[in-house]
């Protein structure tokens, strides 16, 4: 298993978010955890990615084991540089006032592997050719679809093996929403293990190998991508019936 979350409960203050969740990701799979607004879907990863109180939650109670070891004691920035876990925020978290390119190197800041940079350089512009085009551009003239695009492109320059996406669909028309699903298909298909996060469950169920739903904090469906589409009660709360 390459990450666990194990009875995981969080605070912000004195309001509990997440009220004992478990949930397990393998390498080289995409699994999705899917809910509505307020579902705790944010916080889940935020606590992944040990984002310390106040802005992050506090875990009160449980674990979270990458490659078997507990990380819930370690800093954010080794959860990045060491442990090369992403995370790929909503495209507005980027540097509007720099171009994609410097936006793509600023995301190596912490590696020394040059060689590697540049081979991941490349992939990012072979998976998102738009940024390529785009490349000397500064970034807050992206369309709002490019700029998720750039923030799943800042997460591979860290040189992540894991990358945990916030949303990747949000804003996006549909057309260009396929060409990210796409895209991360291909990123996954190259070994890369994905966890994302999303509202459009009928999207996020199409791409992933398996998914979570997460309702107010609990996990409260689980199962392979096409056992949860034919579940009724996702059917009926997250598919339009
Ligand atoms: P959305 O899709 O709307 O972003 P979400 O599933 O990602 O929803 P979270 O953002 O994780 O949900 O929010 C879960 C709960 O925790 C909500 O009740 C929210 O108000 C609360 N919450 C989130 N962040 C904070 C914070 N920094 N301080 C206090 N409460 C917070």
């Amino acid at each position: 298993m390459l990450l666990e979350v194990k009875n995981l409960y969080v605070k912000y203050g004195n309001i509990e978010a997440l009220h004992g969740i478990s949930f397990t990701v393998d390498k080289g799979e995409i699994v999705t955890l899917i809910g509505a607004n307020g579902a705790g879907k944010t916080t889940t990863l935020h606590t992944i990615t040990r984002v310390p109180p106040p802005e992050g939650p506090k875990i009160t109670q449980g674990d979270i084991l990458y490659e078997g070891k507990s990380i819930i004691d370690t800093e954010a920035h080794k959860v990045v540089q060491d442990l090369k876990i992403a995370l790929s925020p909503e495209g507005r978290h980027i540097f509007g006032n720099l171009t994609v390119e410097e936006n793509l190197q600023l995301a190596t800041y912490a590696r020394k592997d040059n060689d590697q940079i540049q081979v991941d350089f490349k992939r990012v512009y072979d998976l998102f050719p738009r940024l390529f085009e785009r490349r000397k551009q500064r970034s807050e003239s992206l369309s709002g679809g490019e700029q998720q695009m750039l923030s799943v492109g800042r997460s591979l320059m860290t040189g992540a093996n894991f990358i945990m996406l916030d949303e990747p669909s949000m804003g996006l028309a549909p057309l260009l929403m396929y060409d990210m699903f796409r895209a991360l298909k291909e990123l996954n298909s190259q070994g890369m293990t994905l966890l994302l996060i999303e509202q459009n469950a009928r999207i996020a169920l199409q791409f992933a190998h398996r998914g979570y739903v997460l309702d107010t904090g609990a996990i409260v469906a689980s199962g392979n991508a096409k056992e949860l589409m034919n579940n009724p009660d996702v059917k009926k709360a997250y598919l339009g019936g």
